[in-house]
């Protein structure tokens, strides 16, 4: 008789970056990395011949940007956006040759932060026009199509026009707009701000000479070809998430948040869980308090809603989300130790659902995970 051929145990890369959490850890952030960089070669694929810039502002979505900035770079990323000069700083030391845009501009007093640390500031007003072009180095310039946010706004630009020594010295790197409703691929502001921002660059041409355009965020790129221009500014694609929802799954997963069980206890029918007592048990039921908590950006708004997953199994959350601690009905998983792991956006729970079950996006919940998460990269990239 042949003896049985034993095949090994199937050990997921996910199971082994958990095992690398301190043992202390309650909650981790799994980053994998080879998602994370065939997410920014699909989207580059998408826009070319456009350049793909990456967007790494909130500590790269919440992911940490030690972890994503040179698994992009390695994926052939080389312009970068940030929302701040202080983020700029930290992603200088990290990846020393980058171009690094800097969203906000020349806050007052921090050119010399910008200069010292070679950020380009993107330019939104009149002031910050002002401030910078001394400095003869380059920057961005963002105009204004319909966000009314950041940006030379109508009225800006025509002082400019009517002022061209306003811009002297300045020297303008990359022009750029940014789409309010791109979510949407049928809305109507898609088209008008192309529209409007392909005139506004025909009008500043005579004082700003004709540097590349940037106009499209992720799902900018995901409207065509027509929106890429010069250069994309993929940020929340990047990380996973789809918000137009057009086609889930359509990028890989990046992010995966565990928390640790602490305890277990056995409870009778009508026993209160949690604040408020707002959920009584129904049943006999096998309770599992899990070390993570609004403090580490878990929604509190998943109270008695959330879900979580042991293996296969789904596990509902009861009561409310507190603190550090979130529990879940963990009777169908009687396997269920304290020190296991139980999956709270995964495989299981793409980020875009968890997300909709907390009733906001995938923004929200990605750069709003905490800084007590254990953050760990896994995969090659
Ligand atoms: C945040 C941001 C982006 C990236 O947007 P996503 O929707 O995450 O791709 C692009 N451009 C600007 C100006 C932004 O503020």
């Amino acid at each position: 008789m042949p003896s049985p051929t034993i095949s090994p145990p199937v050990i997921r890369p996910i199971d082994t970056a958990l095992a690398t959490a301190a043992p202390q850890a309650g909650g981790a952030l799994l980053i994998d990395r080879a998602a994370l960089a065939d997410n920014y070669r699909a989207l580059a694929a998408q826009a070319a011949p456009a350049e793909t810039a990456a967007v790494v502002k909130a500590d790269g979505y919440g992911l940490g940007i030690a972890e994503v900035a040179p698994v992009l770079w390695r994926a052939g990323c080389r312009t970068f956006f940030v929302a701040l000069a202080e983020e700029g700083a930290a992603l200088r030391k990290l990846l020393r040759t980058a171009r690094i845009f800097v969203l906000s501009g020349p806050l007052p007093g921090s050119v010399a932060a910008l200069r010292q640390h070679e950020l380009m500031p993107v330019l939104n007003e009149l002031e910050q026009i002002a401030a910078w072009r001394a400095t003869g180095a380059p920057a961005a310039l963002h105009v204004d199509t319909g966000m009314s946010r950041l940006g030379l706004d109508v009225s800006a630009q025509a002082l400019l026009l009517a002022e061209p020594a306003r811009a002297d010295n300045l020297k303008i790197a990359l022009v750029m707009s940014h789409l309010a409703c791109s979510e949407e691929a049928g809305h109507t502001m898609n088209a008008e701000q192309l529209a409007r921002f392909q005139a506004v660059r025909e009008r500043l041409a005579p004082v700003i000479g004709r540097p590349p355009a940037s106009l499209a965020n992720s799902c900018g790129i995901i409207l065509g070809r027509d929106y890429a221009l010069d250069m994309v500014r993929a940020g929340i694609a990047l990380y996973g998430s789809e918000p137009s929802g057009a086609v889930p799954g359509r990028f890989r997963a990046v992010a995966r948040l565990f928390g640790r069980v602490v305890q277990l206890r056995d409870v009778d029918p009508g026993t209160s869980v949690g604040y408020g007592a707002t959920h009584r048990v129904a049943v006999a039921a096998r309770l599992a308090t899990v070390a993570i908590g609004y403090a580490d950006g878990y929604p509190r708004s998943l109270s008695n809603r959330g879900i979580g997953f042991f293996g296969e199994t789904p596990l509902p959350l009861v009561g409310r989300v507190s603190m550090d601690l979130t529990i879940f009905d963990a009777s169908a998983a009687p396997k269920l130790r304290p020190g296991d792991w139980i999956e709270l956006i995964g495989d299981h729970l793409p980020v875009d659902a968890v997300a909709a079950r907390a009733g906001t996006i995938s923004y929200e919940v990605l750069t709003r995970l905490g800084s007590r998460l254990a953050r760990i990269g896994f995969g090659e990239s």
